[in-house]
């Protein structure tokens, strides 16, 4: 027998109807490519996204389509957002750190339309243009004085472009699964993947993560997304604000220590999210100038390792509490926050500080387990370590392109590539990549256990650990590092500073200081080009 209530689907244009109809003059802040900050209410955007879903459909654009972004976050990315699944296409971020030829892939691959690009990503599309085979139209987000010279097929303004319409429009009704938006993996080997969210998957997943234990957010709250739209969906932030009525403020291009701090003070944000390589240069800014956050409250910290050093000096340097969160592009994409459970509530400073390093506990609609190589479940003794798997209504299930290739096993569970302890009281902690770990000796070695180790080092700024080939043990770990500024700081004295710390037979083979460590398009460690680095690199006691 089937329930007798309404069939009201989870469509996103039900988000920005809310937003505008219960919270219509709560303000959309973003700092412009142009230079200007930009103010505009709940009420316009849905207008303007309305204009704009308008304009699509006088472009031919259906249902179905895919409408690439290459943007920062500011209010007219998020009304492509709004204007595209209102009318059933699909927005497809675009990574704009990736390389050229990854760009031309993917754009390819997911058989783009239309192309919308910041005034920034002018010169990268001009380049790239030629190779990009199903691409009709440029739309520059600026308007008509600020439209530079370009090469650009048809280019126009955004703002030009969405005045064609006005806002009479109707948003599409369909099922609740139909696509919304297209977010390709970076792939650290192979092609990038493609993951398809749905309506129903955004809205499920926005609405359990503003709860309480996670985001908490409310129409309270000023909300700064620094992680951008176009990585795994901002963390949700640019649905589950609107869902809330919270105010936005959206840092656009600039993501350097000082411009963020300016725009947190000035416009009063009570929360914001990013990686942690973003919170190293705020924090770094703070402590050379003297800097307060005198409005933050919370700070959700995700994407990789957050290091106790950073939870510490943000809760108690600054008075901000920290969420370390961990997810990916493949689950929508929050799987667990770390905050803590009332049968956590009065542990001490140490055991306190010991907690916020796991990545937590998942929200309603997301399972966790944790199994061997072979898929036996493994117990949940915050000791055994094991492949971290995931399912849930935002977990994919297959990668666009691939819907004839299974990646989940027979409970439905996705393995996500991590290897993760849970404890007792379900907390979640990533001891590492699968393919990051260190083999040695048929034992493991957590590359993040260590790499955090070296930063709580006063003289370290970055640090990275990789397995390095050994005659007797396999590999044994190599750890690299990043001096501060003009600090001293040698072999002997950072080797020295683990002892105690960790079992013996943790302890680097070797260190080496060097000026720079590579990131990945989405800011993590990229440790395939620091294995190449040091792929000959002889260990003093191998
Ligand atoms: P990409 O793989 O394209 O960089 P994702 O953002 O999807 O993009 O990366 C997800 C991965 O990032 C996770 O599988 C995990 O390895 C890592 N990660 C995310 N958050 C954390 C965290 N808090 N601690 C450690 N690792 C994390």
């Amino acid at each position: 027998m089937l329930g007798l209530m309404q069939n009201w689907p989870l469509l996103i244009s039900k988000v920005i109807d809310h937003a505008a109809s219960q919270f219509g003059n709560q303000e959309i802040v973003s700092r412009l490519v142009e230079g200007t900050i930009h103010r505009e209410t709940y009420q316009t955007m849905r207008g303007r996204a309305l204009q704009l879903a308008k304009s699509l459909t006088v472009s031919g654009i259906k249902n179905g389509d895919r409408i690439a972004t290459l943007a920062w976050n500011t209010h007219r990315h998020l009304e492509l957002w709004y204007g595209i699944t209102g009318l059933g296409a699909i927005y497809h971020t675009v990574n704009p750190r990736l390389f050229d030829d990854q760009i031309i892939y993917i754009i390819n691959h997911a058989e783009d339309r239309l192309l919308f690009l910041d005034l920034t990503f002018v010169p990268l599309v001009e380049r790239i243009a030629p190779k990009l085979t199903t691409i009709e139209r440029f739309v520059i987000l600026t308007d008509a004085a600020h439209m530079p010279q370009t090469t650009l097929k048809n280019a126009i303004a955004y703002e030009d472009y969405i005045a064609q319409s006005d806002s009479d429009f109707v948003w599409a009704v369909f099922d609740e699964n139909t696509a919304a938006g297209l977010c390709y993996t970076s792939g650290t080997t192979g092609n990038p993947k493609g993951v398809l969210y749905s309506h129903r998957s955004n809205v499920l997943h926005a609405m359990a993560h503003v709860a309480p234990d996670f985001f908490n957010i409310s129409s309270h709250d000023s909300v700064m997304p620094v992680v951008p739209l176009f990585h795994a969906n901002s963390w949700s932030l640019g649905f589950s604000a609107p869902m809330v009525g919270a105010r936005l403020v959206m840092p656009g291009a600039k993501l350097d220590g000082p411009s963020l701090h300016e725009l947190l003070e000035n416009e009063r944000v009570t929360m914001t999210a990013a990686v942690p390589t973003v919170w190293l240069a705020l924090l770094d800014h703070l402590n050379r100038t003297q800097g307060k956050l005198t409005t933050l409250k919370r700070v959700a910290i995700g994407g990789s390792a957050c290091p106790r050093a950073m939870t510490e000096a943000f809760e108690k340097h600054y008075g901000v509490t920290v969420a370390h969160a961990w997810g990916m592009t493949e689950m929508s994409p929050l799987g667990s926050f770390c905050s803590i459970k009332p049968d956590l509530a009065g542990l001490d400073d140490d055991a306190l500080y010991s907690l916020k390093m796991k990545q937590g506990f998942p929200a309603f609609t997301v399972e966790m387990k944790i199994t061997d190589d072979k898929g036996t479940p493994l117990p949940h003794d915050g000791k055994t370590f094991g492949r971290l798997k995931v399912r849930g209504p935002a977990v994919a299930r297959h990668y666009y392109g691939y819907e004839n290739e299974n990646m989940l096993d027979d409970a439905g569970f996705f393995d996500t590539g991590d290897v993760a302890t849970i404890d007792p009281h379900g907390y979640m902690h990533i001891t590492d990549r699968s393919k990051d770990v260190i083999k040695s000796g048929g034992e493991w070695i957590s590359s993040i256990k260590l790499e955090n180790l070296a930063i709580a080092h006063p003289c370290v700024a970055e640090a990275a650990v990789i397995g390095v080939a050994h005659p007797k043990w396999d590999e044994r770990p190599l750890l690299i590092i990043v001096r501060k500024k003009d600090a001293v700081l040698e072999r002997d004295e950072i080797l020295h500073f683990f002892e105690g710390k960790i079992a013996k037979w943790w302890m680097p083979d070797d260190v080496v200081f060097i000026d720079e460590i590579p990131h990945t398009a989405t800011g993590k460690i990229q440790k395939t080009a620091l294995r190449d680095m040091f792929a000959n690199h002889r260990l003093p006691r191998a």
